[in-house]
C-alpha cells in the first residue's frame, strides 16, 4: 500500500522494489530500494542517498578458465547478474567509506607504480620493490574490503537477488521495521 502511495507521489521518478523477506533471507528484484535506516549501524537520522550497483556471478563460471582466460571474460560478461539498488547511509558511515574508497585507490596506484619501477632497477633496491609491491597489494587489498558496501549478493534465483553482509541488528530493523 504504502509502496503504490509512493509512486503516485512521485510519478516522474523510476518505481523501485522494496526489499522482500522469506525465512530470514533478504531478497530485492531489480530496481531495488532499502527502507531510510543506514546500512552500515542501522541509523535513522542524518541519511545519505546512495546509489549502487551489486553484482552476482555464479561461482560455478570461474570454471570456464580452464578453457581459456579468454572464455572466462566472455562467460563472465555473459552470465553476471546486476541489480540496481538504492540504500542510504548516516553520515559518519558515509564519510568513512568515501575516505577508504579514496585510499584504496592511492594504495591500488602505488601497487601498479612500484610494479613498474621494480622493473626499472636490480639488485638490492630491485628486491626492496619487491617488497614495496607485496606491502601495496595486501594493504591495498584491505582497503578495498573496507569500502565494500557492506552488502552484497549471496545467491540468484529469478528474479531475485538474495543478499548477504547486513549486520544483524540492520537486517532485523530492516525486517520488522
Ligand atoms: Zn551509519
Amino acid at each position: 500500500m504504502s509502496e503504490s502511495i509512493d509512486q503516485l507521489s512521485n510519478p516522474g521518478q523510476a518505481s523501485y522494489n522494496l526489499i522482500e523477506q522469506s525465512g530470514n533471507q533478504l531478497k530485492i528484484k531489480d530496481p531495488a530500494k532499502l527502507p531510510s535506516i543506514c546500512i552500515g549501524c542501522g541509523s535513522e537520522s542524518d541519511l545519505v542517498k546512495v546509489q549502487d550497483k551489486l553484482r552476482y556471478v555464479n561461482p560455478i563460471v570461474m570454471l570456464w578458465i580452464l578453457l581459456s582466460p579468454l572464455a572466462l571474460i566472455i562467460a563472465y560478461s555473459v552470465f553476471r547478474q546486476d541489480v540496481n539498488i538504492e540504500f542510504e547511509r548516516c553520515r559518519s558511515c558515509h564519510n568513512k567509506k568515501i575516505i577508504w574508497s579514496k585510499i584504496s585507490m592511492i594504495l591500488w596506484l602505488g601497487f601498479i607504480g612500484s610494479i613498474i619501477l621494480r622493473f626499472q632497477f636490480d639488485g638490492v633496491v630491485g628486491v626492496f620493490f619487491g617488497v614495496i609491491i607485496f606491502a601495496f597489494f595486501l594493504f591495498a587489498l584491505f582497503a578495498s574490503a573496507m569500502k565494500d558496501p557492506g552488502i552484497s549478493v549471496k545467491t540468484y534465483s529469478e528474479p531475485y537477488f538474495y543478499l548477504k553482509g547486513l549486520k544483524n541488528s540492520v537486517a532485523s530493523k530492516i525486517i520488522n521495521g
